[in-house]
């Protein structure tokens, strides 16, 4: 079903207005140059309902996306959070993957871009799982990418911002057409970075590694994995990491709001570990997903009921 074509209730700036009827025109000005920056959320089906899983701390990173990018936002967080319980209420979903978008009018064209409107958007759909579902145990087959990830001077990699995604793009078609799930992604200097849309973590020896945060994203899926590290007592390295110590890993997985917790089971044709989920791997997934669903007491305040 095509993603404008459905039954439902979009938040467009400030209003709920039919799903079918949310449009812009062909000359949107972020339909053009890529200026504008979005979240990925997730909510959960819980006991209480459905609780969206760190919904302040998304809300902030994508304020904090618009204030890299010189955008100004025209409602404050409290609005947008309310608004995102708001669409997955009036949708009658039970769990959701909601999506808000900041982006340019169509008042004028041009890269000065100034005396543009900036609009909100915030949809919200069931998306299950972002990957088959037995790669939840099995793993995934990833190469690295061809293509480099952003300098931190070229694009600004704490924004999340559509222009951005481009090369996410392009590395994960050029991944998936030679025959692999997903991609990675190195820095200019050949560190690796993270995924198209996960950060990367992995274990050797019982502590884990990931990436510090220069060019990759702030994903809150890491900051929990960071957390749940501190409560096993797990040690945790945030470094510089190359491709080849992934090969001789004994475990690697990605992090992602879409692609939650997920574990590698090979790179470049290299098998990581005993090529399949590892005993720790396996542990966060099962913390993450007790998280988000409400069965971890110690995590309650992650969770905003949206009823
Ligand atoms: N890196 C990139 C490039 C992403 O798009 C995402 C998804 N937002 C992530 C990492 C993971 O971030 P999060 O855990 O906040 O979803």
């Amino acid at each position: 079903m095509s993603m404008a074509d459905r039954d439902g209730l979009i938040w467009l700036d400030g209003e709920l207005v039919p799903w079918r009827d949310a449009k812009v025109h062909v000359l949107t000005h972020t339909l053009h140059y890529g200026m504008g920056c979005f979240e990925g959320v997730r909510a959960y089906s819980t006991d209480e309902g459905p609780a969206i899983f760190r919904l302040q701390d998304h809300t902030q990173r994508l304020f904090n996306s618009a204030h890299i990018l010189n955008m100004k936002m025209p409602y404050d967080q409290e609005t947008l959070n309310d608004a995102q319980r708001l669409v997955i209420r009036e949708n009658g979903l039970a769990s959701a993957y909601i999506r808000p978008m900041v982006f340019l009018g169509s008042e004028g064209m041009g890269l000065r871009a100034d005396n543009l409107q900036v609009h909100v958007m915030i949809a919200a759909w069931e998306w299950p799982s972002y990957m088959a579902p037995e790669a939840r145990e099995q793993g995934i087959r990833i190469r690295t990418s061809s293509y480099t990830r952003h300098h931190v001077n070229i694009t600004m990699c704490k924004a999340k911002a559509n222009g951005n995604y481009i090369n996410s793009m392009l590395a994960l078609n050029e991944a998936m057409s030679c025959g692999y799930d997903e991609a990675l992604l190195l820095d200019n200097e050949g560190y690796v970075a993270e995924g198209t849309g996960e950060n990367l973590f992995i274990v050797r020896n019982g502590e884990l590694h990931t990436p510090e945060l220069t060019s990759c994203l702030d994903g809150i899926t890491r900051r929990s994995i960071l957390e749940f590290a501190r409560e096993l007592d797990i040690p945790v390295r945030e470094r510089r990491i190359t491709r080849d110590e992934i090969y001789i890993a004994d475990e690697a997985f990605f992090t992602g709001t879409a692609a939650e917790v997920l574990p590698i089971r090979e790179l470049d044709n290299r098998t990581i570990g005993k090529g399949s989920r590892g005993p720790i791997t396996e542990q966060f997934q099962q913390m993450y997903f007790d998280a988000v669903e409400g069965r971890r007491e110690r995590n309650r305040d992650w969770l905003t009921v949206a009823t």
